[in-house]
């Protein structure tokens, strides 16, 4: 059913971070993108975290209850990520954090993938006589789709790819006023302030020109009435 969500935040420079940004408030209310099962599968998909056709064998082989069990039990992934992260954020990790990441290494430990070798593109190449097509083979990491909590394994993978490769010091809150967002400022100077421009860098913007004018207009005021 489309509930007319709005597409998805995709921000914050790591997925482990977009997953945070999954409940959001881009203007004035929040948004939940994980609401229930099938806007989870719609969020995994616009991730990247799913095909269509992983998604078909997902439907196959689940009920809609136990697809809204699941995007309840992504919920309190997220929540627990996010107090991890608001912990940890703006320092590097240090090896005590450990301790706490044994939800996330639950997960990692009952996830099951498999490997399928695949063709992914052909190529021209000069036979004997004439052009021939060639194929290219991938090895593919695949998995089953079979549990419920199997759609948990691709976040926690993003997560645990996130933890051991990001800079924990580099993670910002967005400075726009209700904005919720996160990032990894991945810039050259290190000096991201914002979300997206499109979101809050103009807001910011415009209400800070807004603030300079009246500024501006009262001191014009003023010497008017003082003659000056
Ligand atoms: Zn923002």
């Amino acid at each position: 059913m489309d509930k007319g969500l709005p597409p998805a935040i995709f921000v914050a420079g790591a997925s482990a971070l977009d997953f945070l940004n999954s409940i959001a408030t881009p203007v004035d209310e929040v948004v939940e993108w994980i609401g229930d099962g099938a806007d989870f599968l719609s969020w995994m998909k616009q991730a990247g975290l799913l095909s269509d056709d992983e998604i078909k064998t997902i439907r196959q082989n689940m009920t809609a209850s136990q697809l809204n069990a699941v995007a309840k039990d992504a919920r309190t992934l997220r929540d627990w990520f996010r107090r991890f992260v608001r912990e940890n954020m703006g320092r590097p990790l240090k090896r005590r954090v450990l301790e706490h990441l044994s939800p996330l290494n639950r997960i990692l430990g009952s996830d099951a993938v498999f490997w399928q070798i695949e063709p992914s593109g052909t190529f021209q190449c000069q036979g004997e006589n004439e052009p021939s097509l060639s194929t290219i083979f991938h090895l593919r990491r695949r998995r089953h789709w079979r549990k419920p909590a199997s759609l948990l394994s691709p976040l926690a993978e993003e997560i645990a790819k996130f933890i051991s490769s990001a800079d924990f010091k580099h993670i910002k809150a967005c400075e726009g006023g209700k904005c919720t967002l996160l990032f990894l400022d991945q810039s050259n100077r290190l000096a991201r302030r914002w979300c997206s421009m499109a979101i809050c860098g103009n807001r910011a913007k415009a209400a800070a020109f807004a603030a300079r004018s009246k500024r501006t207009k009262r001191r014009a005021r003023k010497m008017r009435s003082t003659g000056k």
